[in-house]
């Protein structure tokens, strides 16, 4: 037994659970059973509220989340719940069945677009609710960002694999390589079916707006496949957030001599801190207060930037400073800056009376727990229709 689990207080009121965590992991309970050896009904639970769990508790940033909220972190060190979560949610995932049905949605054709975390997440609440589910997604497996976007050294594929696996032997149509709005219209789909759930993601990158970008890699892609990119010896990557943390993270193992660069400084980076720090600790190096002006062939013209905090209290802003432009010479630029969800998709999706959204495509880029979390929100009202 992790011993973690001896220090946990079963908070009556959990903070890690009811302030901390969007799908309000139900720790204490799972702790409690774990403390009694019970993991298999500790692992049912945690599948239950989130079957995403096993992947939640490895990618969140429980800083955040659980761990940030636990009640001994005012005066003690907080409780490594994620610990114990990995360990009962880990084993769980590969042992659950698909198999207690209600009849809430019976004889309900619901389709799901898009097999990421929300569209996972959503396909099993609405099987084990009785629906009639098929599940497209445009690239031929499951998992979307925790497949295709997630390096292997983070997150081990076997947690998607597990869901092809679950679905496979529930009979629940999966149809890769189908892409909603070009292989078939979302119009017709939603024609054919009493719902339709659209998780898409987020996955077209924002743009820097400045000359020469066509010389630059999106991030993205490059994760999608590292080995189709022959990167050279020096990358640079631009951004702070996950992507580009995943994206540095993977070119320093591919050999390069890898840097981020950012317009602002470490601490409005919305990258995991811990990300941070391990991709400092591959041998990655940053340059704070960066902005790039210009990409070339041979390299990118930066300048120099400065934050300025408005008397207001709102969100620091960057200001460019005149002058101070220099070139840094570099063999392939990675941009990280941003993502949005597909804009044709989500204008097919308006006036649909009966689709509804979730994770990335609803919110914009986040995190894995809270697309589960909205997925839920979706399917409850699908139920309730
Ligand atoms: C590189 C990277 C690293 C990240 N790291 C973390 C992390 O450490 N921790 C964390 O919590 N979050 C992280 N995130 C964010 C997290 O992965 C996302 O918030 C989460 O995956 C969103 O889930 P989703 O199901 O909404 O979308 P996605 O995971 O993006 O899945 C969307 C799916 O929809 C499919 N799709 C898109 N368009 C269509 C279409 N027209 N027809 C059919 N299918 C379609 C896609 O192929 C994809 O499979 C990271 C994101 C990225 C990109």
């Amino acid at each position: 037994m992790n011993p973690e689990a001896s220090r946990c207080l079963l908070c009556k009121k959990p903070k890690c659970s009811l302030q901390g965590c969007p799908v309000h992991t139900p720790v204490p309970e799972c702790m409690l059973l774990y403390r009694q050896g019970n993991l298999e009904e500790a692992g049912r639970l945690l599948f239950e509220n989130n079957p995403l769990s096993a992947v939640t508790s490895r990618v969140c940033d429980w800083k955040k989340f659980c761990y940030g909220n636990c009640v001994l972190n005012v005066k003690l060190v907080p409780v490594k719940w994620y610990e114990i979560e990995q360990e009962i949610s880990g084993e769980y995932l590969f042992k659950h069945r698909l198999e207690r049905r209600t009849q809430e949605l019976e004889g309900k054709k619901v389709a799901v677009v898009g097999a990421g975390p929300a569209g996972l997440a959503a396909t099993v609440w609405l099987y084990e609710a009785g629906a009639d589910v098929t599940l497209y997604d445009a690239n031929p497996r499951m998992g979307g960002v925790l497949r295709y976007g997630i390096p292997a050294f983070r997150l081990d594929k076997k947690y998607c694999d597990a869901f092809e696996a679950m679905f496979e032997k529930a009979g629940i149509a999966f149809r890769g390589g189908v892409e909603i709005g070009k292989d078939l219209e979302l119009k017709e789909l939603s024609a054919s079916c009493d719902a339709v759930l659209v998780a898409a993601g987020a996955e077209s990158p924002a743009t820097l707006g400045i000359p020469g970008e066509e010389n630059s890699v999106q991030a993205l892609p490059f994760l999608k496949n590292p080995s189709a990119y022959k990167l050279g010896r020096k990358v640079i990557v631009i951004g702070g957030g996950n992507v580009a943390m995943d994206a540095c993270r993977t070119a320093v193992r591919m050999g390069a001599d890898t840097w981020v660069y950012y317009r602002k400084t470490f601490e409005n980076m919305p990258a995991n801190p811990m990300e941070v720090e391990e991709a400092r600790e591959d041998g990655v190096q940053f340059k704070v207060f960066q902005a790039p002006v210009e990409v070339r062939e041979d390299g990118v013209v930066f300048c120099d930037c400065e934050n300025i905090k408005p008397e207001d209290g709102s969100r620091v802003i960057t200001r460019i400073i005149e002058g101070t432009e220099h070139f840094v010479p570099c063999d392939t630029l990675i941009t990280a800056i941003s993502e949005k969800p597909a804009a044709s998709l989500q204008e097919a999706a308006e006036g649909l009376e009966n689709v509804w959204l979730a994770g990335d495509f609803l919110t914009g880029p986040a995190t894995v727990v809270e697309a589960v979390a909205s997925a839920r929100t979706a399917v409850e009202a699908i139920k309730s229709r």
